[in-house]
């Protein structure tokens, strides 16, 4: 799809290889000199109906600094729950009052696809469900490719609750359209068997893994989507908790990401903050860089 044409971001598996090279050679721009405002006159809403720090900040900083007018509402300032309108007849509003773009974060799963369907304007994902939020996992990408160069023929391993993670869901497959090897690594209630295909492969036990990998993603055990844990706690952190004995098996150059909120305890302990390829400041960092060019390639196009 050429680039001009692209209105929305549900997914990072929408992004042609093209689009991905552009997104980051313009985040690259962008950190280099602060740009002109590109989105100057442009009305930027976000609607988040679950509680975010890192992504709500970095949005909102990446449209500051672009230039935009900014708009933000949170589930208690939205009249039509309470109203009777229908979302999408709020969004035709959204739309006549000249509002460009809407960043939606929302619990159910591809409720920011329904909304580009009636919205006259850009909608980027920001998180839905245990889905896809795709401009993390373009931030995560970012991140290894400023180490790596390329990420080609790589491996990286994704550690925790892939199942319940839409982080780990849009970072694959961008992994995969990059062309790096991935090892899915946990007990199978947070990695299903089936997970494995086509250069993903599925481990039970991180020990066997870490000394072969480039990188380790950790992730958080996403409570507030289980009904049950699949594995005690105390297992789990025997078994997968990044600890400065098992950060030694790791290569001396390897890196470790997470996508945060980190759990101190659980999925690491504080060994891996002193880490020397300890990325997280990094990713957050970048973050706000990746989503300046994400906004600016929707809105201005090439
Ligand atoms: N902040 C990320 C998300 O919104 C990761 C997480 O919450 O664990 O999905």
């Amino acid at each position: 799809m050429p680039l001009r044409t692209r209105r929305s971001l549900i997914d990072l598996d929408d992004l042609a290889i093209e689009e991905l090279d552009e997104i980051f050679s313009r985040t690259a721009a962008f950190e280099e000199r602060r740009p002109e405002p590109r989105l100057a006159h442009t009305a930027c809403v976000n609607i988040f109906f679950e509680p975010s720090t890192r992504t709500f900040t970095s949005f909102n900083l990446a449209q500051l600094r672009l230039g935009a007018d900014v708009v933000n509402l949170t589930p208690t300032d939205m009249s039509y729950l309470t109203k009777g309108e229908s979302i999408e007849d709020t969004v035709l509003t959204l739309s006549a009052m000249g509002v460009a773009v809407l960043v939606v974060r929302h619990p159910v799963e591809h409720y920011p696809e329904q909304l580009a369907k009636h919205f006259d304007g850009h909608v980027v994902n920001a998180g839905d469900g245990a889905h896809a939020h795709p401009t993390q996992g373009l931030l995560d990408l970012y991140t290894l490719l400023q180490d790596f160069g390329s990420l080609h023929g790589r491996c990286i391993a994704i550690v925790g609750d892939v199942l319940h993670s839409r982080v780990a869901h849009s970072v694959m497959a961008g992994l995969r359209r990059l062309e790096s090897d991935v090892v899915l690594v946990g007990p199978n209630g947070f990695v299903p068997s089936e997970y494995a295909t086509g250069g993903v492969r599925v481990e039970r036990e991180l020990d066997a893994v870490l000394p072969e990998v480039d990188a380790v993603m950790l992730l958080r055990i996403q409570r507030e989507r289980l009904t049950t844990m699949p594995i005690a706690q105390d297992d789990y952190v025997a078994r997968y908790r990044l600890d400065a004995r098992r950060l030694s098996l790791l290569k001396s150059d390897a890196l470790v990401l997470h996508p945060g909120p980190y759990n101190r305890g659980v999925e690491l302990d504080d060994s891996v903050f002193r880490f020397p390829g300890w990325r997280y400041r990094q990713q957050v960092l970048h973050g706000v860089s990746v989503r300046m060019a994400v906004l600016d390639l929707l809105v201005n196009g090439t």
